[in-house]
């Protein structure tokens, strides 16, 4: 005997998401954005793991900046990135820690030419984690030849609810605000940015974010999820998690 089910009870309710921010309504993150308008673009290469990270910031610098864009991929096609960096003559700085080693190509830091517009400068950032941050430029020939624009003395991180290695590494929409501040030698204000951080840690918080991190139990059960049921059991002899 087979069993027919109605297609909508084999597949999850697609549940109602913001327009402009893809995420659900109810997180919704439109309401912490902040308009600042850089003559600097932003140029945001984002690992497709990070998309549906609740904590990711790079979707609210992308809402806060008119003048930037987010790619969301993989993998991206190196002779698209090639295209992109050459065809409007622009200076495209990579933002990357000043830590980091390459396969291919020793890392040169840009020096800002005295008379190159600001408005002439397009700031390129990984959005990803470290490790695969690492892979998708040790993919990228044309990625690793970009001069690159490390942040240095920067301020203790304000995002609260994401946890970094060390107290200096930042989010990223922190080290965009951050990079943009050292390069844009006009007055132009970049805090409205910053407070658009505080208003999406603050929003995160509201959702129970932080109270996730800190209780490990229910960590573990969500991780556990994937295990199989033999290593359930195991973690589940060992701390104790409740199990579905
Ligand atoms: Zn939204």
């Amino acid at each position: 005997m087979t069993l027919d089910l109605p297609q909508n009870c084999l597949q999850p309710r697609k549940r109602a998401h913001c327009e402009r921010c893809q995420r659900a309504l109810r997180a919704c993150i439109c309401a912490c954005a902040k308009t600042v308008e850089s003559p600097i673009e932003v140029l945001i290469l984002q690992h497709s793991a990070e998309k549906g990270h609740i904590k990711n910031t790079a979707g609210l610098l992308h809402l806060c900046l008119p003048n930037s864009r987010l790619w969301l991929a993989e993998q991206f096609p190196e002779e698209l990135l090639q295209i992109e960096l050459a065809h409007d003559g622009k200076q495209t700085l990579l933002l990357y820690p000043d830590d980091s080693v390459t396969a291919n190509a020793e890392p040169h830091f840009f020096e800002m030419p005295a008379r190159l517009p600001v408005n002439r400068l397009r700031l390129l950032m990984i959005d990803a984690t470290w490790r695969k941050s690492r892979q998708m430029l040790n993919a990228h020939p044309c990625l690793q030849t970009l001069p690159r624009y490390a942040l240095t003395h920067v301020p203790e991180s304000k995002y609260v609810i994401r946890k970094a290695r060390q107290a200096h590494q930042l989010s990223t929409l922190e080290a965009a605000c951050y990079a943009m501040m050292a390069l844009d030698t006009s007055d132009k204000n970049y805090t409205p940015l910053l407070d658009a951080l505080e208003a999406f840690n603050h929003l995160q918080c509201q959702f129970g974010v932080h109270r996730l991190q800190r209780e490990p139990r229910f960590k573990m059960y969500r991780d556990a999820r994937i295990y199989s049921t033999k290593i359930l059991s195991e973690i589940s002899s060992k701390f104790s998690v409740a199990l579905p």
